[in-house]
Parts: C-alpha cells; sequence; structure tokens
C-alpha cells in the first residue's frame, strides 16, 4: 500500500524536525547561488538563524520573474559539471523558467513519483501509456522514469496521434496512462468515430490526469467515459514537475510531499500566511534540491490545505484541487469568474460535449462573455427545439453560478480547435 512506508507515514512532529534540518541545509546550499547570496545581504538576513519552522516566514519570496531575471544560471548553486539535465516551463504565461538538476535531483524526483503512482495503485505488473509531451516539459519524462523506477512496463507514446494511441492501448494491453484531462475528452470522440469502446475494448484501469485545472464533475465524466479510476497529479517545473502532489485511493484531495518542500498557502494580495482549511496562494521551499534549491516559490495556484488527516494513513498534508492561477481569474462587471467554475456547470449538463472556449469582448462600457460549447453528437440530431432548450438550460445554469448572463454559442461536436497540450479555455478580446 505504502512505497515508503516510514516517510509516507511519519508522525508529524518527526515529519517537521526533518523539514527543519533539511530547510537548514537548503539554506547553505541556497547562499552559493548568486541570486540568494545577493538576496540575503540586501534583506540582512543571516540564514544560518533560522531555528524554527515559523521563520520561514522571514525568508524572501520568489516568483516567476526572479527566475527569468536570473536567466539563465543565477540560480545555480553547483558548478555546471554536476548539472545532467534541464527543464523548462511550457511558458503559458510567458518567457519559459528553466530549472536545471544534478543527479540526485532527478533520483529523488523520480522516487516522488513512483511513490505517487504506486500510492494511485500502479503495480510492477501494469503498463503505463505516457501520453504527455516529452522533451523539455516535465509531464513527459518526469512520469517516464517514475514508471520504470515501479518497475511498470513503459510505453513512451508521447502526445498527440489519436488513433496510435488507442492502437497501442489496444496492442499492448495498456491499463495506466497519463493524460491531459481536456486531451482524455477529445480522445474518447476518437474512441467512438472508430467504433471502439474504451469501457469494454481495452484492459484501462487507472488515469493520472495533470497539467491542468479540471472540476471534480470533469474527473467523473473522463472516468465514466473509459471505465478507468482517475487521479489527479499536480505539479509545476519549479518545483521539479509532476510529483508535488497526487491523489491517493480516497480521491480527496492531493498529498503533498513534506518531505521534499515546504508548503505554505498565503494570501496573493497582503502575502500573509492564511490558516489551515483556508484559500490561497500555494507558496513551497524545495528541500532536496541540490543544483537549484527555490525558497517560497510563488505558484500562482489557488487552492486550501484539507484540514485533518486522510484515512489513508499518510500523515502529509493535502492540497484542494486547483481552482486556477491567480492570473487566470477574469473579471466581468465586477464579478471574479475562475474558468473552471465554468467548466463544473458544463459537465453537470448532459448534452454537453467535450470540449469549450470562452470569449471576452467589450462593446462600449459593457464587457461581454460568449460560451461556445460543443454539444454531443446524438443531440446534434436537427431538432431545433431540443437545441434551444439545451441552450437556455446552459445560459441559467451559468447564470446561477457566475451571476452574469453569459451569450451562449451552441457548436457541432469536433469543431473548436483541439490542443494536445494544456487547453486554452479564454480569449479575452478586451483591450487593457
Ligand atoms: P507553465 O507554468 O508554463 O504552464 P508548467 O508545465 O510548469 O509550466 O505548468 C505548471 C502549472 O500547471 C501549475 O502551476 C498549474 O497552474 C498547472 N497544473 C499542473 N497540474 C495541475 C493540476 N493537476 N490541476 C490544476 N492545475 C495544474
Ligand atoms: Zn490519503
Amino acid at each position: 500500500m505504502y512505497w515508503e512506508k516510514e516517510i509516507e507515514t511519519m508522525d508529524r512532529s518527526r515529519l517537521e524536525q526533518m523539514q527543519l534540518a533539511r530547510l537548514s541545509e537548503t539554506l547553505e546550499r541556497a547562499k552559493r547561488s548568486v541570486y540568494y547570496r545577493k538576496r540575503f545581504a540586501e534583506l540582512g538576513l543571516d540564514p544560518g538563524r533560522i531555528r524554527t519552522l515559523a521563520d520561514v516566514a522571514n525568508l524572501p519570496l520568489t516568483n516567476k520573474d526572479d527566475l527569468r531575471e536570473q536567466w539563465p544560471y543565477g540560480f545555480l548553486t553547483v558548478s555546471r559539471d554536476e548539472i545532467v539535465r534541464m527543464h523548462s516551463s511550457s511558458g503559458t504565461t510567458g518567457r519559459a523558467t528553466v530549472i536545471y538538476h544534478t543527479a540526485n535531483d532527478l533520483a529523488a524526483w523520480t522516487n516522488l513519483l513512483a511513490r505517487c503512482m504506486y500510492m494511485a495503485g500502479m503495480r510492477r505488473s501494469d503498463v503505463f501509456q505516457n501520453m504527455m509531451t516529452y522533451g523539455l516539459f516535465t509531464g513527459g519524462l518526469g512520469f517516464h522514469y517514475g514508471a520504470e523506477k515501479l518497475g511498470a512496463l513503459v510505453i513512451p507514446a508521447g502526445s498527440g496521434n489519436s488513433k496510435r494511441q488507442i492502437q497501442l492501448m489496444q496492442d499492448f494491453e495498456t491499463t495506466v496512462v497519463h493524460i491531459i484531462p481536456s486531451y482524455a475528452l477529445h480522445l474518447s470522440t476518437v474512441f467512438a468515430e472508430i467504433g471502439v469502446d474504451p469501457r469494454r475494448d481495452t484492459k484501462l484501469r487507472i488515469a493520472f490526469l495533470g497539467a491542468e485545472p479540471h472540476s471534480e464533475k470533469m474527473r467523473q465524466k473522463i472516468e465514466e467515459l473509459y471505465g478507468f479510476r482517475a487521479f489527479n497529479s499536480y505539479g509545476l517545473s519549479e518545483m521539479n514537475g509532476p510529483g508535488v502532489a497526487f491523489e491517493c485511493a480516497e480521491q480527496k484531495g492531493m498529498h503533498i510531499w513534506e518531505d521534499n518542500y515546504i508548503v505554505e498557502i498565503i494570501d496573493p494580495v497582503t502575502l500573509k500566511p492564511v490558516p489551515d482549511g483556508e484559500e490561497g496562494e500555494l507558496v513551497m521551499t524545495t528541500l532536496l534540491r541540490e543544483g537549484m534549491p527555490i525558497l517560497r516559490y510563488r505558484t500562482k495556484d489557488l487552492t486550501r490545505i484539507i484540514p485533518g488527516p486522510c484515512p489513508c494513513g499518510r500523515t502529509h498534508r493535502r492540497i484542494e484541487r486547483i481552482k486556477g492561477r491567480t492570473d487566470d481569474m477574469m473579471i466581468l462587471k465586477g464579478v471574479n469568474i475562475f474558468p473552471i467554475q465554468i467548466e463544473k456547470k458544463l459537465m453537470e449538463i448532459p448534452g454537453v460535449g467535450t470540449n469549450f472556449v470562452i470569449v471576452l469582448d467589450r462593446a462600449g462600457f459593457n464587457d461581454q462573455m460568449t460560451v461556445k460549447v460543443e454539444v454531443k453528437k446524438d443531440f446534434f440530431g436537427g431538432d431545433l427545439k431540443q437545441l434551444e432548450a439545451l441552450r437556455r438550460q446552459i445560459v441559467e445554469e451559468l447564470k446561477s453560478d457566475i451571476l452574469i448572463t453569459p451569450r451562449v454559442d451552441l457548436l457541432e461536436p469536433d469543431s473548436l480547435p483541439k490542443s494536445e497540450g494544456k487547453a486554452q479555455r479564454v480569449i479575452d478580446n478586451r483591450e487593457d
């Protein structure tokens, strides 16, 4: 049931002692980087004086712009000879950042992924098809090495080429997949198109859904379409990549590995910590990274700590599924809206298909939201009354949640542009 029972179930006081010891080592290492040496000097901070975990709040926050400005080597704490790999973020919100790993860093990260996959129920006997982009993106190689370490048979399928993915699943009797949730929905339409039923004609039993926000409803929809259990997988390249937080068999929140990271939730405006249970921005400090330790990294991801122990026996705290990034928030007529709220409502409505996009326009002083929604194939049969009823239902359901009235356009199945990577959910045509 556990990959590393002692660490996964370690009592909190021992776990915190371990964190403090690792934090001291991390701070010693951080001093060797150009960036933190300068930052500590500016703040008159002597990291040797850190005595308790609460002192973490006195350390400087690090954000994506700091990483960008120090590009390419300002965060390195070892000589380049010791670096064996680099990765880079997807660059969803601007210039990509680069992260460097020593051999030990890779070994620790690989182990975390094996721990995650084992926790969700994957075993040596499984056939694992990794449908993420290989290359600079961490979802490919990260999971790949983790699955090999676990001992499964790994199919490094990479992303895209849907028909071939399905062929691989059938030929090699894939049991576990790693897939982006929006792509999983799209792939289900390809299954239907070629007349293969994923529930009946494959051996799929587990999926890891990662890389983008998705609601509980979306998870359930994907589980129903495929007949497997889907586990939420969270990570970001600055903190290695996947393997940071992952769901256990309970599927109620993601354990965030506190032997590898110090976890804080802060108010993104005041930057002060919020109490357990309250929503805020996730901030993380690496505890084992040698080549490029990062202190108090502002992930921009909004979540909360789920208070209380998990029935699975692991003592590492859990975070709620990510609501979105602070910069995903749309402000319309003074109302704050996250794309995931729209997604959640859409997934509850039976006639809705597998893709949607939100378009924001400005007409005079008025902001207008248009939600373009693909409709299920059997709904698009031609009965206009039925379609109009569906359209009205979507408008009403969305309005009840987001409090403004969106325009809703219904589209044919598969008519929106598809993405093999992270879905782009919002197109903002308003000028600043
Ligand atoms: P980029 O920041 O350029 O997108 P990454 O590939 O490092 O590059 O992406 C990490 C980000 O992806 C996270 O900060 C988060 O916003 C999002 N993300 C990853 N996994 C999940 C998940 N399971 N749920 C919600 N968001 C996720
Ligand atoms: Zn658990």
